[in-house]
């Protein structure tokens, strides 16, 4: 047979989600496994969403929408942006996906040539690089260090920028890092932007889940030409706990929604209907859940993060907003546990997730090869449990 698409059979199986479905299927087995790969908020979607959701199929809202999504349901992000970071962008400039991710996948295809390079911030989400690559374009790494806060300057932007360069992807807060940028890092990246011509893509999924009183900065809102040229990707899976309803958004200038309107249009179409008319209400409706919920991810950060800094050979810095925590295992790197000798996270991860019992996810794929991510949208018992289980499984190693 002649071979398939070289694109396609590049594209690595997503890590986060390999680990998750391990864990579901090793719980499905009956082992006493802890979980904390995929992050994904383990509260239920809040019941007035989820009435929205049994209303819509109540009153036979089951058929197509427009393919960039529901009127109301972009003007429902459009009253978000300007409530919550004072943006002003009118519904024409909405494009509704299937999640977040689809909408940094339908961005990427609109904007990037064959051949043209993404500069990619390190640590990075595992998809950013793979969907780079299936939309024919070059990943350009960055690495900001964890002694840098996990963050790159404008300086490390700038140096990594060439004539191809079409494209900035920023994510903010970090997954898997969890750290925030202020608003004078942003500046002074967006200056470079700026300069040098450049897009951005600014995934914002998890602006609200920032901790300590810290400043969330939309990098949008910084002028009309950062604005103008940035494709700001938004949703409900992380606010609204949502993540299975599958609704993202984007927010950019009317003719690049125009774009990805159309390229949705001969592909997915618009998501499940009965999920926008929920999103709507996710959207509009109040806000205090998400508090609750908030408030319920920073107490667990605290805790996970001081009782992993107790424990011998590991260590995290204290992230500021999302799920997750790095922890750094370079200690153990080139040492033999159990056996066998730990070349890299993912060896950690394995052995740890087979002896231990615990799921993580390996930072390899996220360009952090000294870390494995624990995701800690779950309950203080059970990150007690994976910690107690981290103990004994260095100290048994
Ligand atoms: N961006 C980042 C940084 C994420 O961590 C995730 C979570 N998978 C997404 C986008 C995608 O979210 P969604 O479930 O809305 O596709
Ligand atoms: N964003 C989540 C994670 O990083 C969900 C899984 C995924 O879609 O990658 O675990």
């Amino acid at each position: 047979m002649k071979p398939i698409s070289r694109i396609a059979a590049g594209v690595q199986a997503s890590t986060t989600l390999v680990i998750d479905s391990l864990f579901k299927q090793m719980k499905a087995e009956g082992k006493d496994v802890v979980g904390f790969g995929a992050g994904e908020p383990d509260f239920p979607t809040p019941e007035h969403i989820k009435q929205a959701g049994i209303e819509a199929i109540e009153n036979n809202q089951t058929r197509y929408t427009p393919a960039a999504g529901l009127m109301e349901l972009r003007e429902a992000a459009c009253y978000r942006l300007k409530a919550d970071f004072g943006l002003d962008y009118e519904p024409k400039q909405i494009v509704v996906a299937s999640g977040a991710k689809h909408s940094v996948y339908i961005a990427l295809m609109t904007l990037c040539n064959p051949g043209d390079e993404v500069v990619i911030a390190a640590p990075y989400w595992v998809s950013y690089s793979e969907m780079v690559q299936q939309a024919g374009a070059v990943p350009v790494i960055v690495t900001a260090e964890e002694e840098q806060d996990f963050k790159i300057t404008a300086a490390q932007l700038e140096a990594a920028i060439t004539d191809k360069t079409k494209v900035f992807m920023l994510n903010s807060p970090c997954n898997p890092t969890g750290m925030v940028y202020t608003r004078e890092e942003l500046e002074a990246i967006a200056e470079v932007c700026c300069r040098k011509n450049i897009y951005v893509i600014a995934d914002e999924i998890y602006c609200n889940l920032v901790y300590d009183d810290i400043e969330f900065v939309s990098f949008a809102s910084l002028n009309e030409d950062v604005k103008n040229r940035t494709i700001i990707v938004n949703g409900v899976s992380k606010s609204y706990a949502m993540t299975g309803w599958r609704i993202g958004y984007s927010a950019s200038n009317p003719e690049l929604a125009r774009v990805m309107s159309n390229y949705l249009s001969h592909s997915t179409s618009a998501p499940s209907t009965i999920s926008q008319y929920a999103a709507i209400v996710a959207l509009k409706g109040p806000q205090e859940d998400m508090q609750v919920m908030k408030k319920a991810f920073e107490a667990r950060r605290d805790h996970l993060v001081e009782r992993m800094n107790r424990i011998e050979g590991v260590s995290c810095i204290k992230p500021q907003g999302a799920f997750y925590v790095m922890m750094n295992m370079k200690n153990f790197l080139g040492k033999t546990m159990y056996g066998r000798k730990i070349e890299s996270a993912e060896d950690f991860a394995q052995l740890f997730l087979e002896k231990g019992l615990v799921a993580t996810v390996p930072c390899t794929a996220f360009a952090a090869p000294g870390f494995v991510r624990w995701s800690y949208a779950t309950s203080l018992a059970e990150i007690d449990k994976g910690l107690d289980r981290l103990e004994e499984f260095i100290k048994n190693a």
